[in-house]
């Protein structure tokens, strides 16, 4: 849907000329056929972009049927975008990196730049950012310049399962530059599919020209037999992360039977939880000024009863804690 411009809107109108005057074919004057308009936000307020196209008006050239855009156009903003670069930008890294809600990047976008966009808007163009980046670290000239410095490499493969099914997202990183190679989603973790992948990472390493020192992964057998096949050699280590969990395992079990049995001798909290909240619902009885036992004693019975639903919920707390991982362990 194309956006609605309010009536008011200032735009600062830019033209652009094709770079290149002369026609690459005959040499000939190109000549403005048409013009294209695009309005955009940027970070300086609304523009009118007036791309001037050119052809070559020689009827003998071959190059005669093509229209040629100024490039300018898409250093500023892309086909049907309403943002322009920078504006992408400031969104995207904002999003991913600190990150910001969607809301506070609405909120910031209309207040500091005056630039009035849904949250549906703001979603595309997070995607389109994310894809954007996803691109570049894939470009083999960026990725030369980041391992420059870097020799040999480390890699790491492990797989995520981001909803309930067969398919799992196989993600290859580099360790030190901390970037994602690449990603792929299979819907086997069978060792050939998997070895497609490691297949994938050994002509990323070539290409850059970088030995791999060490692989990184979980001992998922279609990563052992993987690795060993597409990079023979190369050592293997497993992480960390499995390792603790298996050494945490007895604690784990022998404080989960240490639960079960305090709960089989600790009972009756609902009991005494429901006998505090019935005594907090009856107004205690207003006696005769004259008989009046002074405040601090319905004072203090209605503290102690707060106490009292305190010690429940904590004690039912440490009954059923079963958060923390295998350096802090529950119980
Ligand atoms: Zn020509």
């Amino acid at each position: 849907m194309p956006y609605r411009w309010p009536e008011d809107t200032v735009f600062t109108r830019l033209e652009l000329a094709v770079e290149e005057p002369w026609c690459r074919t005959c040499g000939g004057a190109r000549t403005i056929c048409d013009h294209r308009h695009h309005h955009g936000f940027t970070l300086h307020g609304p523009v009118h972009l007036v791309g001037k196209l050119a052809h070559c008006p020689a009827r003998a050239c071959p190059a005669g049927t093509q229209t040629i855009s100024p490039e300018a156009e898409t250093t500023i903003t892309m086909p049907w975008w309403v943002l322009g670069w920078d504006v992408v930008g400031w969104l995207g890294h904002r999003r991913f990196a600190q990150p910001w809600s969607v809301q506070q990047l609405r909120a910031a976008l209309a207040d500091t730049y005056h630039i009035p966009l849904s949250a549906d808007a703001i979603e595309r163009y997070s995607h389109r950012y994310q894809q954007m980046r996803a691109a570049r670290h894939r470009d083999p000239q960026q990725l030369a310049a980041a391992y420059a410095q870097v020799d040999p490499v480390i890699l790491a493969i492990d797989g995520l399962q981001p909803e309930k099914g067969p398919e799992t997202l196989y993600v290859v990183r580099a360790l030190e530059r901390k970037r994602v190679w690449f990603a792929e989603a299979l819907l086997s973790s069978a060792t050939t599919e998997v070895q497609q992948l490691l297949g994938q990472a050994r002509t990323w390493a070539e290409r850059l020209g970088k030995p791999v020192r060490l692989w990184m992964s979980d001992k998922q057998d279609a990563f052992v037999r993987g690795i060993a096949a597409e990079f023979p050699g190369v050592p293997h280590r497993y992480g960390a992360n499995h390792f603790l969990r298996d050494v945490a395992k007895p604690v784990w079990e022998a404080d989960s039977r240490a639960k079960v049995r305090m709960r089989r001798t600790i009972r009756g909290l609902r009991t005494i939880e429901r006998e505090v909240l019935a005594a907090q619902r009856v107004p205690a009885p207003t006696l005769p000024p004259t008989a009046a036992p002074g405040p601090s004693v319905g004072l203090a019975e209605e503290e102690g009863r707060d106490v009292g639903l305190d010690y429940c919920a904590a004690t039912r707390g440490i009954l059923h804690d079963e958060q923390g991982g295998p350096l802090p362990p529950p119980g």
